[in-house]
């Protein structure tokens, strides 16, 4: 991969400076830095490797747990997860006394109930569960610049779009051009229905149509372009097997390219910051975290993929290093961590580790400390080992496919282009302010 931007619209000295250049957010859930880079230079990725060509190829941290809600709301945020407060794809919700569960799958939704989660996962998680912190939407459009946004799951912006989904009568705030999986729609663009074939790869098809019709009329100064499908895949095959999601990934990136007229005119309109929110890693085993804490009143145990919590309710007889122990023989638990006052005590194999054995641990201290502070997470943080997932509230696993949610760095690393941006990104929530200052903000 090239080393270094390719000078583009380069202000020549004594001229005033050129406008700063559009921006696309590119947000490829959960692509790995190995899998893009294997990518580049093939001919299954001619817009990849255009990309890579003209931008600077970084790798970032993403936050704990590496799960895609709390994720992408970081990057939306640019916080960690006390600022934001979205703290797991399920958690429990202390002052209504219920799991919320974003989708872990379709028998943990079932299970959580499925009304309540699909409007957790698409209303409630933007619209109630997410902290004070100012997303990007929210400082571009209040600099007067036209955000928009496909499918992202974190979305909070200043204008009010009304859901169409039958039954439900609800507005929600959004960028000014907001489009998500047809369930809500600020513009007619004649996009297919998204959820037609999820397997088939409908989503980013939709996606990709909404994306063409945005560009073909030159319709935002920042649009964050959301493809999932690529995750989907990963989780059913495991990481190292995404031909066809590179391959889909791809297609959905020629789109924005071939709308502006091909690649000179797309590099001369826009600047791409292209990224993931968090790794993924192969999984052969799926363990309960439930059981270890049936026999305790007041103890809530919320878990999925590789990350899990335990919530210490009111009465609970044992207290928060109690329940920690409770984990130091579970063969799926690698680290477990839970605060001490305002220190972090990090757990491995029934020992406090030091911060020797975290050093393997990609910015373990920073992450850790910032899930705990999170008032909507869980007293006790689980890590998962290496090949394990737990399984969700339906039992749901991905053994034998790939999953993510640890601190490991493969769960944990994204790769980064940047086109056309400054910026030295190290963890995914820098990508936030780094485009803020693109435009000045
Ligand atoms: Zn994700």
């Amino acid at each position: 991969m090239r080393g270094s931007v390719r000078a583009r619209r380069r202000s020549t000295p004594g001229f005033e400076r050129l406008p700063s250049k559009k921006v696309i957010l590119a947000l490829v859930d959960g692509l790995t830095p190995s899998t893009l880079e294997a990518a580049v230079g093939t001919k299954e990725a001619p817009a990849l490797t255009l990309l890579a060509e003209n931008a600077r190829y970084t790798r970032a941290v993403s936050v704990f747990p590496s799960l895609t809600p709390v994720c992408v709301s970081s990057i939306v945020t640019g916080s960690y997860p006390d600022a934001h407060r979205i703290p797991h794809l399920v958690w429990y919700h202390r002052e209504q006394h219920r799991l919320v569960e974003y989708g872990s799958s379709f028998g943990a939704i079932r299970r959580a109930g499925m009304r309540q989660s699909i409007l957790d996962a698409i209303l409630n998680m933007t619209g109630e569960h997410l902290g004070d912190a100012p997303t990007i939407f929210e400082s571009l459009d209040d600099a007067g610049l036209v955000t928009a946004a496909v499918n992202i799951p974190c979305y909070r912006g200043r204008t009010p779009h009304r859901t169409v989904i039958p039954g439900v009568t609800r507005t929600t705030l959004g960028p000014k051009r907001f489009f998500f999986y047809g369930l809500f729609e600020s513009d007619q663009t004649g996009a297919p229905a998204a959820w037609r074939s999820r397997s088939a790869g409908t989503v980013d098809a939709y996606a990709a149509a909404v994306a063409r019709w945005l560009v073909t009329r030159d319709g935002f100064d920042f649009f964050a372009y959301y493809l999932s499908d690529y995750d989907y895949l990963s989780h059913a095959h495991g990481p190292d097997s995404p031909r066809e999601g590179i391959a889909r990934v791809d297609r959905a990136l020629w789109a924005l390219i071939e709308a502006a007229g091909g690649p000179d005119d797309f590099l001369d309109r826009y600047a791409v910051l292209l990224c993931s929110d968090h790794g993924q890693t192969h999984v052969s085993r799926s363990a309960t975290l439930q059981k270890r804490f049936r026999d305790v009143e007041g103890a809530v145990v919320t878990a999925s993929n590789r990350a899990g919590m335990v919530y210490r309710l009111d009465g609970c007889r044992l207290e928060v290093p109690e329940l920690a122990a409770k984990l130091d023989r579970e063969a799926s638990v690698d680290l477990v961590a839970y605060r001490d006052g305002e220190d972090v005590v990090v757990r491995r194999e029934g020992a406090e580790v030091t911060n020797g054995v975290l050093e393997d641990y990609p910015e373990a201290r920073t992450r850790l400390a910032a899930a705990l502070r999170n008032p909507n997470a869980g007293d006790v943080l689980i890590s998962a080992a290496a090949g394990y997932e737990f399984a969700d509230l339906g039992g749901g696993h991905h053994a034998g496919g790939g999953s993510h949610g640890s601190l490991v760095a493969g769960d944990s690393e994204v790769p980064v282009l940047l086109v056309g941006l400054e910026g030295e990104p190290r963890s995914i929530v820098d990508f936030a302010p780094l485009v803020r200052s693109h435009f000045g903000v």
